[in-house]
């Protein structure tokens, strides 16, 4: 790869901001000056330095995000602003997309990456990876939903959903609740709870996997896996 589009990948500044730098002499390719932003380098090879500072080359970038709601689970949309537009041009210039969708008003655990073998893993419905969510209902959640959910429900176009696991965390007028479901159709949380009579008025996605939502993420808020993480993320 040309050594001017790595380092304005890297987020060192427009191709003309690099070839400044590179004009006066700040980037050194295995320890020579390197003045020609068109001269090719191997990224994962060379060592290239920039004042003095070593480039720590990455190709995939793995975020998690505590979605807000009010934005769109998408990488572009004409009518709403995206989990995309909430990343730093240092991470959107990796062209991250999110892994899955949660609803415009959901919130919580998102995973944007550029890694579309891990995202296929872990969409693939053959993996069975758990998704957790916690939910404010209207109405009581009571024990025969959470046998119904534990046998599979059928959603209003004749689907019928795995076995899933339901905790009841507080029974009331609005009760809480924890669901555990190892598939993504389409809203499926809402409507799991419209075949009992119940509507979701607050939803909140905690894990994917083995992956946790960090609890000092705000909404909004976002950081790099860490590579604990990225090792046990599926
Ligand atoms: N189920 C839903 O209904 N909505 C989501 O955003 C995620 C799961």
């Amino acid at each position: 790869m040309r050594i001017d589009k790595v380092l304005s990948n890297m987020g060192y500044g427009s191709r003309k901001e690099v070839k400044e730098l590179l004009k006066k002499g700040a980037v050194l390719l295995n320890d020579g000056v390197i003045k020609n932003g068109k001269e090719h380098v191997d990224p994962s090879l060379d060592v290239i330095t920039i004042f003095g500072e070593k480039l720590e080359y990455k190709s995939s970038i793995y975020l998690m995000m505590n979605k807000p709601p009010g934005f769109v689970s998408a990488t572009e949309d004409t009518r709403d602003a995206t989990v995309i537009d909430l990343l730093e041009p240092k991470d959107t210039i990796f062209e991250p997309f999110p892994v899955g969708r949660l609803d415009k008003d959901t919130e919580g655990l998102l995973l944007i990456t550029n890694d579309g073998k891990l995202a296929h893993q872990l969409l693939s419905p053959k993996k069975d990876v758990g998704k957790t969510y916690i939910a404010r209902v209207s109405g009581k959640v009571t024990e025969e939903d959470r046998i119904q959910f534990e046998k599979g429900v059928t959603l209003d176009d004749g689907y019928v959903t795995k076995p899933s696991e339901l905790k009841i965390l507080k029974r009331g007028e609005v009760s809480e609740i924890e669901l555990t479901i190892k598939e993504g159709k389409f809203h499926q949380v809402k409507r799991m709870f419209e075949t009992v009579g119940k509507k979701v008025l607050y939803l909140k996605r905690i894990s994917m996997g083995n992956l946790s939502l960090d609890p000092k993420l705000d909404l909004g808020e976002y950081r790099e896996l860490t590579n604990d993480e990225l090792v046990e993320v599926v």
